[in-house]
């Protein structure tokens, strides 16, 4: 019933228009979507950051009408540990309903360069991925959930195809969940990992602990960047968060509104 989490052709990387999404979505039975575009700034000041076109942003979304669908604004914000300026002078922009957090780089990479894999075992990259995430949380404060945690195994250069699993990081994951309460954040459950790795990114195991810490917030997001991928896998999803949580999060103005399941 929900997708908090859609890219257009706003981001970088993204293919329908916001009118084909949102059409997308009302056929697959939503009643709410919210966008999210990419401002990601790339570790490596050489290379080009795929930030956010702010006029493109407002041509695409402020008079877009769907009847039947709620359509809320957000954006994905790449969370490193040295652009909390750039997140905070980004938000005072405009007003948004929604940010997510993410981590997209680790060590200058992303783990879809296959660099980023060079000289680790599966482990220890998925290991280094939670190590950069929680150095990211621990110093940002301005996003409301964090981004499909465990999106480096989703990567092609992932040589087992295989999820992250909780019991294998539990020391380093534990602390990554406790500063997430402790702030009074969110997690997202993101079904993009599902066709990749056969599992949502994060597993349900990483939720349910997030719930045994205290967090209470939870989104539901398809990661789509094309019409055809609008929903996917949201029943499924919404299973596993009703099963743990019991209610599911939208958010309106950056505050969480929570639906019993
Ligand atoms: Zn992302
Ligand atoms: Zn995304």
């Amino acid at each position: 019933m929900f997708d908090f989490h859609l890219h257009t052709k706003v981001s970088f990387d993204g293919v329908g228009t916001s009118q084909e999404m949102a059409e997308a979505a009302l056929k697959v039975g939503l009643k709410e979507i919210c966008f999210t575009d990419h401002e990601d700034y790339n570790s490596d000041p050489t290379k080009e950051s795929n930030l956010i076109n702010m006029e493109e942003y407002s041509r695409a979304y402020d008079h877009l009408d769907v009847p039947g669908l709620i359509i809320r604004k957000g954006f994905e914000f790449g969370l490193t540990t040295w652009n909390q300026k750039e997140l905070t002078h980004f938000l005072a922009q405009r007003p948004f309903d929604f940010v997510i957090g993410s981590i997209h780089f680790v060590d200058g990479y992303d783990p879809y360069d296959k660099k980023y894999w060079e000289g680790k075992t599966v482990q220890q990259a998925f290991h280094r991925y939670l190590e950069q995430t929680l150095e990211c949380v621990k110093v940002h404060d301005d996003y409301d959930v964090l981004g499909h945690l465990t999106y480096v195994c989703k990567s092609v250069h992932n040589p087992t195809h295989e999820p992250v699993r909780y019991r294998d990081f539990r020391e380093i994951t534990d602390e990554i969940l406790r500063i997430l309460v402790s702030k009074g954040k969110g997690m997202e459950i993101n079904s993009s990992g599902v066709d990749r790795v056969g599992d949502f990114l994060p597993s349900a195991d990483f939720l349910r602990r997030f719930h045994e810490l205290g967090g209470e917030i939870v989104t539901i997001g398809s990661d789509a960047h094309a019409a055809d991928r609008v929903g996917q896998y949201h029943k499924e999803a919404l299973e596993i968060v009703k099963d743990i949580f019991g209610h599911v999060c939208t958010f309106e103005n950056r505050t969480p509104i929570f639906h019993k399941l």
